[in-house]
């Protein structure tokens, strides 16, 4: 039988997140195997205690575990301790708290690192937006010093091992029962110390670099649309991979079109005589005008729908149509003979 997490912290059922962070951090310290060495039930309590830390700091596991107990959290796959590493790396901050360090187990300053990822955002007329193209921008990024292969120091020469930490990046010293590593204080942490730095990158590796980036927009984008390139981002570290591009898509409004998802909406304006008597009016279409007839007795706002006229979908295959929706205009002047006309026609309506 598991024991109850709230009983492994000492906390009550309605703890708050203060509370159990401050009881983990009491029983942490009490049972840190750095502070126990060769202690087994130390250990287990030490592990106990994070596991419930784990679970209790973590808003949606505690639901889970309040609402399903131990097992409702086997079923989401939680698998209980995680281990040292990931201990330490979930709650680093704690043991930085206690003993003063960040711990050297989580992070060393020679783990690859993969490269930041870069954010553009691109204008594209309402046109592109509808073709799709090809085009290229100009990113302006941090990439490896070409001068110095990223090591930042002068060719020729090479970065040193720290003698201070003979390259570990962490100094360790041993206060009564526990050793405490911390960032070595001569290196910060690099284990390697530049003596004679690259001029071009004065030293730090990294060089800023323009570059053209090609990039191929399909059709059918619309405002929030995201381009993910692969590797376009910056040089990572270490060793570590390139990190990502993402071109965010602004799309510029149309004189004559509106986008209503993959429909196109296009207003267009007929006569009072064209909606009375009918007619054949042209209406521009991303491919060109298009004719359409406009029988006797159209009326103001009629919907006209041209199949396939609209956007590419984005996700499989087809187009979305384009709207027309008829504008009666009413004219503003009228010549003499208009208005006569005009009247005559309200009396043969009968109208006042
Ligand atoms: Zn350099
Ligand atoms: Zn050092």
């Amino acid at each position: 039988m598991k024991a109850d997490y709230y009983d492994i912290l000492g906390v009550g059922r309605n703890a708050s997140s203060d509370e159990i962070k401050r009881n983990y951090r009491k029983l942490a310290m009490k049972y840190h195997p750095d502070r126990n060495p060769g202690d087994k039930t130390a250990e287990e309590k030490f592990k106990e205690a994070a596991e419930a830390y784990e679970v209790l700091s973590d808003p949606e596991k505690r639901d889970i575990y309040n609402r399903y107990g131990h097992e409702g959290l086997s079923g989401t796959g939680f698998r209980g301790f995680s281990g040292f590493e990931d201990i330490f790396s979930s709650f680093g901050d704690i043991f930085e708290d206690i003993f003063g360090f960040s711990s050297g187990k989580t992070r060393s300053r020679t783990t690859p690192r993969q490269g930041a990822d870069l954010r553009y955002d691109l204008s594209i007329s309402f046109m592109d937006a509808a073709f799709g193209i090809v085009t290229h921008i100009d990113l302006e990024k941090f990439q490896r010093c070409r001068e110095c292969g990223g090591t930042g120091a002068s060719p020729g020469t090479e970065p040193e091992v720290c003698s201070t930490c003979q390259g570990r990046g962490q100094v360790t010293q041993r206060t009564g029962f526990f050793s405490i590593s911390t960032t070595c204080p001569h290196c910060r942490g690099a284990g390697s110390v530049i003596k004679n730095p690259c001029r071009d990158c004065r030293g730090t590796g990294k060089a800023k670099v323009q570059k053209k980036v090609q990039l191929k927009i399909p059709p059918g984008v619309e405002t929030g649309s995201r381009l993910r390139l692969r590797g376009e981002g910056e040089d990572g570290e270490f060793g570590g991979p390139r990190g990502d591009l993402y071109v965010f898509i602004h799309v510029e409004p149309h004189e004559f079109f509106e986008r209503k998802g993959d429909d196109i909406l296009c207003k267009t304006p007929i006569s009072i005589t064209q909606a009375a008597l009918g007619a054949t009016i042209r209406v521009p279409t991303l491919n060109g005008d298009e004719k359409i007839k406009v029988p006797k007795g159209t009326q103001h706002g009629k919907i006209f729908r041209l199949k396939g006229k609209g956007f590419q979908h984005l996700r499989g295959f087809g187009k979305g149509d384009q709207i027309v929706q008829t504008v009666v205009e009413v004219p503003t002047h009228l010549s003499r003979k208009e208005e006569k006309l005009l009247k005559e026609f309200a009396k043969l309506r009968g109208e006042q």
